[in-house]
């Protein structure tokens, strides 16, 4: 067969990680390990109901000085030519690389490595020529397939007796700092394969040197080589966690999920019941790169006894914890579970409870324990926590009410429960204001009004957090109250029976400006609440302003609209100027009323239909 071109993709990711931008190179050798793994464990899986496939499941390393090569060989399902050229030949099959093309960042790239999986190809890294021969499980020939970087790769037929793979590199030569002979070493590669593939879960065999109690004649030691398993293989979810160090999990996280980070936090579970199981899970400590898009799979590993039977069982969490990553093993689960998933559901749904409510007790106390760690979670999955109380009309809701935290006015980070215990006596009311961020609905005229008697304001800023409340209605009894909505009112008794008086006296006023403005709002009155500002707005009714902006922004509800109701300051001088107007100048009074409404508009982030009119009308008031 001729030479093959890489794919284009593929061409552009070798030539970035070839020219060393990966500073860690020694990790091709856990990526050969783990595709080693994988194929053992697609037979391993097919063995269990086919008697054919039984082996002694092994991976041998073997160390070839003179020929400057190393040599991973497996007994698993090896790949048909076919394989060999679609899996080895094309990296990145989407064509998602595009948006990396140009980078010449070394980050970059080695996110980029990370995040498609491109563990083969680390090989060019230390080698400059790369052989695979293999005999895919259930096929009488076997292929070679022989490639020395960019230039591209050849399959031909080749002779192998079992079904498994052979890598074997051809090691690059030393020079200018570089120590590729390494590779070649016992002890190099005793340490790597401790380092990042101790928990594979087959024998890692090398043939290592052993000193005997003999001596030659000029009394040097006599020596033998004879294989040894390298890696303790037990599965690190069946080790202790006493026994554990948290680096050895990080590793195993990182190696697993393809995560570049540590992740955030780490939560073992060992649940006997009607089914038991085992559970390794954690928490990143950021979203991953596609984690709010559809290409996200969210969903743990699931393995039966140590055999993995699905990648990504989505079965085993709630949508509102789908951030989690990790793996469940099973010893109740039957193998056969992906073919009769069906069958399973019990069983898949009793450890997806049991998991559920062991992660809520963990994120309850990492909230108590923790407070910085869990508001920096919070910030990071927080919004997914969010979604899920208000999921399916708040069915979640007892769960997670607790579990949320809020910013407020007066610069806490709180939950409803601390918020409720800073009530003082006489305040009745959970007060809240919802906008696009914190720093605006600060300065919103209701919010200083509130803070201004004392009360402390949650500041909801995800368009998600308002459903959450009104669902929620009530905290501890506690009634939980819009600052922008029109019930509003914190004056006194007297405060109280002043403003009615003047909202009489201005009625025919009022009445004047709601003429004008028909159409644009239901409702113009008085408040005591505006400090500086002349206007506001409020919402009259279920839907808030922000609600409303939130529904009419998905499509097909571009007509929603919150019923306002502007509320006019009748101690700021433009009030004075209003009244004046109303008996002097029609037009002006008009514009005015105009003006006053949009920066009402303005001031809860609603921007005016036509910002030059309104340009030109501040200017007409200033002049
Ligand atoms: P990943 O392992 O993330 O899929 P790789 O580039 O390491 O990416 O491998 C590409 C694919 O080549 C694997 O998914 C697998 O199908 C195949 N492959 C690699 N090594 C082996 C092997 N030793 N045995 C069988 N298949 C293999």
């Amino acid at each position: 067969m001729a030479l093959k071109q890489f794919k284009a993709e593929s061409k552009r990711l070798l030539d970035l990680m070839i020219n060393s931008i990966y500073t860690n190179r020694e990790i091709f050798l856990r990526e050969i390990i783990s595709n080693a793994s994988d194929a053992i464990d697609k037979l391993h899986f097919i063995s269990l109901t086919d008697e054919g496939a039984r082996r002694d499941f092994r991976i041998l390393i073997t160390r070839d000085r003179e020929a400057r090569t190393l040599t991973v060989d497996d007994n698993g399902i090896g790949m048909s030519a076919e394989e060999l050229e679609s899996d080895l030949g094309t990296i990145a099959k989407s064509g998602t690389l595009d948006f990396k093309q140009n980078s010449t960042d070394g980050n970059a790239a080695e996110e980029l490595i990370g995040q498609f999986g491109v563990g083969f190809y680390s090989c060019f890294m230390v080698a400059d020529e790369v052989t695979v021969i293999s005999r895919k499980y259930g096929e009488e020939k076997a292929h070679k397939w022989v490639s020395t970087g960019v230039d591209g790769y050849e399959i031909t037929d080749a002779e192998r007796e079992t079904s498994g793979t052979t890598v074997i590199l051809k090691l690059k030569p030393d020079g200018s700092g570089d120590n590729y002979s390494q590779y070649l070493e016992e002890y190099t590669i005793r340490s790597l394969v401790k380092h990042y593939s101790d928990y594979i879960r087959y024998p890692i065999i090398t043939d290592v040197v052993k000193y005997t109690d003999e001596k030659t004649e000029d009394g040097k030691p006599v020596t033998r080589t004879e294989p040894e398993t390298l890696n303790s293989m037990v599965p690190i979810w069946k080790r202790r966690r006493s026994e554990v160090k948290d680096e050895e999990y990080k590793d195993f996280y990182m190696d697993n999920f393809s995560e570049g980070d540590a992740p955030e936090k780490i939560i073992t579970a060992n649940m006997e019941g009607s089914v038991s199981f085992t559970a390794l899970l954690f928490i990143p400590s950021r979203p991953p790169y596609d984690y709010y898009t559809k290409a996200y799979k969210r969903g743990l590993k699931l393995y039966s006894s140590g055999v993995l039977i699905m990648d990504t069982c989505e079965k085993l969490l709630p949508d509102w914890l789908g951030f989690v990553r990790g793996i469940v093993d099973s010893s109740d689960l039957s193998l056969n579970i992906s073919r009769e998933m069906l069958q399973h559901d019990r069983q898949l749904s009793e450890i997806a409870k049991a998991l559920e409510k062991k992660l809520l007790s963990e994120l309850a106390k990492w909230l108590e324990s923790d407070r910085a760690g869990y508001e920096k979670f919070f910030s990071q999955f927080g919004i997914t926590l969010k979604f899920g109380a208000y999921e399916g009309f708040g069915m979640n809701l007892n769960k997670l009410k607790d579990l949320l935290v809020y910013k407020t006015a007066k610069g806490k980070t709180v939950t409803l429960k601390e918020y409720v215990a800073d009530m003082s006596a006489d305040q009745k009311d959970i007060y809240y204001a919802s906008g696009s961020d914190a720093v605006s609905l600060g300065s919103l005229p209701q919010v200083t009004a509130v803070v201004a008697k004392g009360y402390d304001v949650l500041l909801l800023t995800d368009n998600v957090d308002e459903f959450v409340i009104k669902l929620m209605n009530a905290y501890d009894e506690k009634p939980l109250k819009s600052v922008s909505s029109d019930t509003l009112d914190l004056s006194t008794d007297e405060e109280k029976s002043a403003a009615e008086k003047k909202t009489t006296d201005n009625k025919a006023l009022l009445d004047e400006v709601k003429e004008i403005l028909a159409g644009k709002v239901s409702e113009v009155r008085l408040s005591s609440m505006l400090g500086e500002y002349a206007s506001g707005l409020s919402a009259k009714g279920e839907l808030s302003i922000e609600m409303a902006k939130v529904l009419a922004s998905m499509p097909g509800n571009e007509k929603i609209k919150a019923q306002y109701v502007l509320e006019l300051n009748p101690d700021h001088k433009m009030f004075g100027l209003l009244r004046t107007l109303s008996e002097t100048d029609k037009t002006k009074f008009g514009r005015l009323c105009v003006l006053l409404y949009t920066e009402a508009m303005l001031t809860v982030g609603i921007e005016p239909e036509n910002p030059g009119e309104f340009v030109k009308l501040v200017n007409e008031f200033i002049g």
